[in-house]
């Protein structure tokens, strides 16, 4: 059992169980999500027995440390743990004003296989458990508060397709969100996806207030299954229509992600087909220019081309921004996650 697994409820019951005051819970869970202390030694209130006790009940620490890498702009900062199997699993910090938002992954690999991603070359090795999603953000939590500061929006970003990894995440979301553990307010939580239909749906059941962010990529299902191959399971429309029936049940505006790559999806025509397909939603363009990856062959977009897409987009009226990629130098932007470490 991982305690960063467990809703306050289920904390309780475990603890009551095992014989312990009903105000236990509440200290323990002070100790995990407010101070983002995961060592039951570290717990200065608790006797050596009832640390011993909370110790055989459960695991606290299901990632291990291995290497934090800071960029040169000192706003990005790239953590590598080591699972307990032996998997490798990235999360990064990015610090803008007062934003601290911390990606994190939900699979170990990717199933979705996009041409421009890091991740999507390993393909998928596992899913994660609630706990290992949990405690990304505990441990960017506990090197924040070294420094006065607190994670204060948290994006699902990092490594894998959260959707494919449904029960795992949202659970995940329910112990971040909730005031009794974590805590964050539930819109300043985004999930991206690369676009399961069946995922969105169920989502936009659960009465979350969560952002949702689509990895759209193309303007067209010809374009987009040559980018995202796992594209090719869904029907574009179908698709589409998905995301607007999220926005229409949690009122969530939706973000539609889109990496320009030269000469595949970077040219005035995609921009006019883009515009046509999102005039008169309420969303947002997050354009992304193509980050470099080792090993792959597509190239950067030039200046004047993102300039002309973004003259088109304001033609249609859309809202989009332009995400110049932080990080970039220490391989921590986006669709630049993937293991090169090896551990021995
Ligand atoms: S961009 Fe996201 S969905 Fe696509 S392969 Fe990479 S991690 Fe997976």
């Amino acid at each position: 059992m991982e305690w960063t697994s467990l809703l306050f409820e289920e904390i309780s019951i475990l603890l009551q169980e095992a014989g312990q005051p009903s105000f236990r819970a509440k200290q323990l869970t002070e100790w995990l999500y407010q101070k983002a202390i995961l060592d039951p030694t570290k717990m200065t209130n608790f006797s050596a027995s009832l640390k011993d006790l909370l110790q055989s009940l459960g695991t606290f620490s299901l990632l291990e440390p291995v290497k934090v890498q800071e960029s040169d702009d000192l706003e990005t900062w790239k953590f590598l743990w080591k699972l307990q199997d032996g998997s490798l699993l990235e999360s990064v910090l990015i610090c803008s004003e007062k934003r601290r938002t911390v990606c994190v992954s939900s699979q170990v690999g990717c199933p979705a296989r996009c041409a421009f991603c890091a991740s999507g070359k390993l393909g998928l090795k596992r899913n994660l458990t609630t706990g290992e999603i949990v405690e990304q953000v505990l441990r960017i939590e506990n090197f924040l508060h070294e420094k006065g500061e607190s994670v204060n929006h948290i994006v699902y970003m990092g490594m894998g397709e959260p959707l494919e990894n449904f029960d795992a995440v949202v659970k995940s979301l329910r112990i971040l969100t909730d005031p009794k553990l974590f805590g964050l307010s539930q819109r300043h939580i985004t999930l991206s996806t690369v676009g399961v239909i069946e995922g969105i749906r169920k989502l936009s059941l659960e009465s979350f207030k969560i952002n949702l962010a689509l990895s759209l990529h193309a303007p067209n299902q010809n374009i987009r299954k040559k980018i995202i191959p796992y594209a090719r399971k869904y029907d574009f429309n179908e698709l589409m229509d998905a995301v607007d029936e999220y926005r229409e049940i949690t009122k969530r505006d939706i973000t539609y992600e889109y990496t320009l790559i030269s000469g595949i999806n970077d040219g005035v025509e995609h921009a006019e087909e883009l515009g046509k397909l999102l005039q008169f939603k309420h969303c947002t363009v997050n354009l992304i220019p193509y980050n470099p990856v080792a090993g792959l062959k597509l190239e950067k977009p030039d200046r004047g081309n993102i300039s002309a897409f973004r003259d088109v987009l304001d033609e249609y009226e859309i809202a989009h921004t332009c995400r110049y990629t932080k990080g970039d130098d220490i391989a921590a932007a986006c669709g630049q996650l993937a293991l090169q470490e090896t551990v021995c």
